[in-house]
């Protein structure tokens, strides 16, 4: 089989709005395929593995932006931090401290997104909407000063029902607006909102996302 990587890069960046950053989640696929996609002028990569975005990192150019989009175990936080360029998973407070120690121990100053779990499914992570305004109204994230919280991702919930979806991307979106115009009024770095997948990216971008994380349709079916 063979896909034309660039065409449906094309095709797909066509269809987002101005300012929708289009992060080409390359996970399981070969480096091949993400030169194809480089070569059609793609520079955000998504991986959900830390030792998978290691080893691509350091076989692509040096101006790929590695975004990692999986569950990150803390013992594996300081092997990620030389390559990352935005981490999406951030779904506890002692994963963000973590985080932050890891990068000060590097002098890096480390972008991250909070991770909000909206879906049905038990087995996805992040925090609850509650659980992260408690954090933030909190305060506790002003004292890392090794992070910048960029915002917040999240993942709906695998499913055909639309309406069940864009409810769950509403959420996000209205815990983000209600952040904006509350505790982190004076926090222009909090601007982007992580959603939308595959199947159901034209709904998140409708529902105020900024970034989404695009991989079978760009590269086709994972060989796992
Ligand atoms: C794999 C993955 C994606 C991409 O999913 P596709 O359905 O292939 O577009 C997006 N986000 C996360 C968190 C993922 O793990």
């Amino acid at each position: 089989m063979n896909i034309d990587i660039k065409a449906r890069l094309e095709s797909i960046r066509s269809t987002l709005a101005d300012g929708v950053t289009l992060v080409a989640v390359s996970k399981f696929h070969p480096l091949e395929a993400l030169r194809e996609a480089y070569d059609a002028g793609q520079r955000d990569f998504g991986e959900s593995r830390v030792q998978e975005l290691a080893a691509k990192a350091a076989a692509m150019p040096a101006d790929v932006r590695w975004h990692f989009i999986g569950h990150l175990q803390t013992n594996k936080v300081r092997q990620l931090l030389p390559s990352v360029y935005l981490i999406h998973s951030i779904d506890s407070l002692h994963l963000l401290q973590t985080v932050d120690r890891e990068a000060r121990r590097i002098d890096k100053t480390v972008d991250v997104l909070l991770q909000l779990h909206v879906a049905a499914e038990e087995t996805k992570f992040g925090f609850s909407p509650d659980e992260c305004a408690r954090l933030v109204e909190s305060g506790a994230l002003s004292s890392l000063a090794n992070v910048r919280v960029r915002g917040l991702m999240a993942m709906a919930t695998n499913t055909d029902n639309f309406a069940q979806v864009e409810a769950e991307f509403r959420r996000v979106c209205d815990l983000f607006n209600s952040l904006k115009a509350g505790p982190l009024y004076d926090n222009p770095e909090f601007s982007e909102i992580s959603m939308g997948m595959s199947d159901d990216y034209p709904i998140a971008i409708r529902c105020g996302s900024t970034m989404v994380r695009i991989g079978s349709s760009i590269f086709g079916e994972r060989q796992y």
